[in-house]
């Protein structure tokens, strides 16, 4: 189907589609992790001991003995095929955005040609995929393929199931023959290991006795939106890019403020309900959903869960939206800003650390002692997020993100810590001494546990803030739709471990002063204060002022696109963090940086050439065929458009033949020389023949354009 054929089509598809079909929705106890080889399932079918061990190993991260592996496996492989399955794969987490697997059988034959299977502790350990088509940033010759993946006892394994299947999923690590990581799961075990260390050395400065394995928590909250697929299908740049490359406003759009938060369209309720039912059996806890902002737009919030397993979780939650959607006759699109014009999507990044003994370390608590544990790792991430905000802006980068960061719709470009006004000036009252450890010495009450208590209250929010404290939890706003958590949970879990090795330093060296635990506490966040209160900021981060501000008198950095902000991983601190924290190698950290560049390059120029294409190919076609139309009635009208088409038309194509001449360019002297070519040119040649290209959907007439609507895709029928 060509031309405004398959528009139509949709259109009329749509409009005559027969009723989804119903099915009631069992109850969450009969549906709970039933797909889950959860602790309980292997506490039914490991011994004792196994069990035992395993559990150790799922709590503490100890090592498992390689019996105990086989056992599991044997179980593991049992419990699996007893639920249909043939198959089992490593799923892992390559450095861009994806999911991979390679599904192998439990099947081999004997002697006699008999089918028997075999599921061994060595094959649940280790898997050999040939790693030669994954980014790997220079990390491995193409002739030195070989790549690992090992499991992850630490985070559940699980069942696919498909209309005809299932398929047993082990999650896993990937890495290069040499042992350096190739994935994102590696440094997120990594990252929280250095955390745990460097807190459990501030909490035993601070007089702790038994204090548990400190672990990292997030709960996403993920944006999207869903139009109809057969729209999808008649639009290539939705479909290879994941966005609208054009599309004139629609006369209503968001403006009404009628979406967030309004009544759900009862057919995507029924998406949602199937969807979750689905998350459920996987033992993902989905806990909220509801309108966004945007005609279109939705959000889903899982309750939030240790690091590590958050992160396999939204991966999962973002593979299965998108089949499922596709099961409701639905498109779902992850991208940042699918739609210009209309509010894009992020995902809310809310992140914690605590343990079993101490419980959540950025809850202020009720009592004094609380308190000080709490102000001081409080401290910690706003040191960290002063001296790597252009870290945690660099994990956050992306083709798709730059759309949105920066502009007037969600956190700008520039990373600042957002307090709340009690908070902010109970930090602000310890710098200039206004706050003081009472003369009696000891623990002293801050007389604070209700007015920080009392920040919980959602109602006082800054929603303009890329870096949030919300009561008991920093919520990073600025990550992407499309995004893995992994690389901000990295970013921050690593930049809080330096921060905590720098306190512990400094409390030791007050301690060992003769001082007590509060005076000497004071004096470290006092410290840290001066060093880093640049970084709070409670006011309008949209704002003008703001961005002038951040930048002249508080010394941030301001890098609203991703050419200006990858570099920042190439910088020295940010080497020497990840090397110091054994976070990641200097030659691991460089091969992301190589990775995350050559993406950005890969998904401009995909979309560049999609522009010439479809601006030569659709757009100029029904521009020519609407003025030969005109032509054709044989007399001039007085206010007839045609010649604002015949103009519009010209304008575009020779934009287009400045950005077909512009990508020819080859020559360039670095990546980041590529990377700032392609932000800065290339994109403003991309709008140039946008804005012409919008400005003929509004003059051609409507039987004759070739793409779907905004105004017909971000209602839902
Ligand atoms: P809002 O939209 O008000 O910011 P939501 O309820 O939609 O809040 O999402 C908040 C997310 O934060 C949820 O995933 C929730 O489970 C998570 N969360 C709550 N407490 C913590 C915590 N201590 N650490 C990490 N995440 C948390
Ligand atoms: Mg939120």
């Amino acid at each position: 189907m060509s031309g405004s054929k398959s528009r139509f089509t949709a259109i009329s598809e749509i409009s005559n589609a027969a009723p989804f079909a119903t099915k009631m929705t069992d109850s969450l106890k009969k549906i709970w992790a039933t797909d889950v080889f959860s602790l309980a399932q292997m506490e039914e079918s490991l011994s004792k001991s196994a069990f035992k061990a395993m559990k150790k190993t799922v709590q503490t991260g100890a090592e498992l003995p390689n019996d105990v592996a086989d056992d599991v496996a044997a179980a593991m492989k049992d419990w699996a095929m007893a639920k249909g399955a043939k198959f089992f794969s490593h799923i892992f987490y390559p450095m861009t955005n994806a999911t991979a697997e390679k599904h192998d059988g439990f099947i081999i034959t004997n002697p006699e040609g008999a089918a028997i299977t075999e599921f061994s502790g060595s094959l649940l350990i280790k898997g050999e995929p040939d790693g030669s088509s994954f980014p790997n940033g220079s990390l491995r010759m193409t002739n030195a393929a070989r790549g690992y993946t090992a499991w992850d006892p630490t985070s559940p394994a699980y069942i696919m199931h498909t209309p005809n299947g299932a398929v047993l999923m082990i999650p896993s690590v990937f890495m290069s023959w040499t042992g350096e990581a190739l994935d994102k799961k590696i440094p997120l075990l990594r990252s929280n290991a250095a955390m745990n260390a460097a807190a459990q050395k501030v909490l035993t400065l601070m007089g702790e006795e038994e204090i548990a394995t400190l672990n990292s928590s997030c709960g996403a909250e993920q944006e999207y939106f869903l139009i109809d697929e057969k729209f999808a299908n008649a639009r290539p740049d939705i479909l290879l890019a994941g966005r609208t490359l054009f599309g004139a406003s629609p006369a209503k759009g968001q403006q009404f403020d009628d979406h967030y938060f309004g009544a759900i369209p009862e057919r995507v309720q029924v998406f949602m309900q199937d969807f979750e039912d689905k998350l459920y059996r996987l033992g993902i806890p989905a806990k909220t959903h509801h309108n966004e902002v945007a005609p279109g737009q939705f959000e889903i919030a899982p309750y939030f869960e240790s690091a590590n397993i958050a992160s396999d979780h939204q991966q999962l939650l973002m593979t299965l939206m998108k089949t499922t959607a596709k099961q409701h006759g639905f498109f779902c699109l992850l991208h940042e800003k699918p739609f210009a014009g209309v509010n894009g999507s992020g995902k809310h990044v809310n992140w914690s650390v605590g343990n079993s003994t101490q419980g959540n370390l950025l809850d202020p608590g009720s009592t004094p002692n609380d308190n000080l544990n709490f102000l001081l790792f409080c401290g910690a991430v706003i040191r960290g997020v002063h001296k790597f905000g252009p870290l945690l802006r660099a994990v956050i980068a992306s083709a798709s993100n730059d759309h949105r960061l920066g502009a007037n719709e969600a956190p700008p470009a520039i990373l600042s810590v957002y307090l709340g006004d009690q908070l902010e000036k109970v930090f602000d009252d310890i710098k200039t001494g206004a706050l003081h450890v009472p003369k009696s010495g000891g623990l002293m009450d801050l007389g604070l546990s209700q007015i920080l208590k009392f920040e919980r209250d959602p109602g006082d929010r800054n929603r303009t803030s890329p870096f949030a404290f919300t009561g008991n939890r920093f919520e990073f706003r600025a990550v992407g739709s499309s995004q893995s958590v992994s690389g901000p949970l990295v970013a921050m879990n690593t930049m809080l471990a330096d921060s905590l090795e720098w306190i512990a330093e400094k409390l030791e060296a007050q301690l060992e002063s003769g001082k007590d635990k509060a005076t000497a506490a004071f004096a470290v966040i006092k410290e840290l204060m001066e060093l880093h209160s640049n970084v709070i900021f409670g006011g309008d981060g949209y704002s003008s002022e703001w961005h002038k501000m951040a930048v002249e008198e508080r010394g941030l950095r301001n890098t609203p696109t991703t050419a200006d902000a990858l570099p920042a991983l190439k910088e020295k601190d940010v080497v020497d963090l990840f090397e110091s924290t054994g976070v990641l190698t200097p030659t691991e950290l460089a091969s992301r940086f190589e990775v995350y560049a050559e993406q950005y390059v890969l998904s401009i120029e995909v979309e560049a050439k999609l522009v010439i294409e479809m601006a030569t190919t659709m757009i100029y076609p029904a521009a020519v065929k609407y003025l030969s139309s005109m032509a054709s009635t044989g007399f001039t009208l007085e206010y007839s458009p045609a010649s604002k088409v015949a103009a519009a038309a010209t304008a575009m194509m020779a934009s287009v033949e400045k950005l077909s001449a512009a990508l020819e360019s080859e020559h360039f002297d670095s990546t980041e020389a590529h990377m700032s070519f392609l932000a800065a040119d290339v994109r403003a040649l991309m709008d140039d023949i946008r804005t012409s290209a919008d400005l003929l959907e509004t003059l051609v007439a409507d039987e004759l354009w070739p793409l779907p609507k905004y105004r017909e895709m971000l209602f839902i029928k």
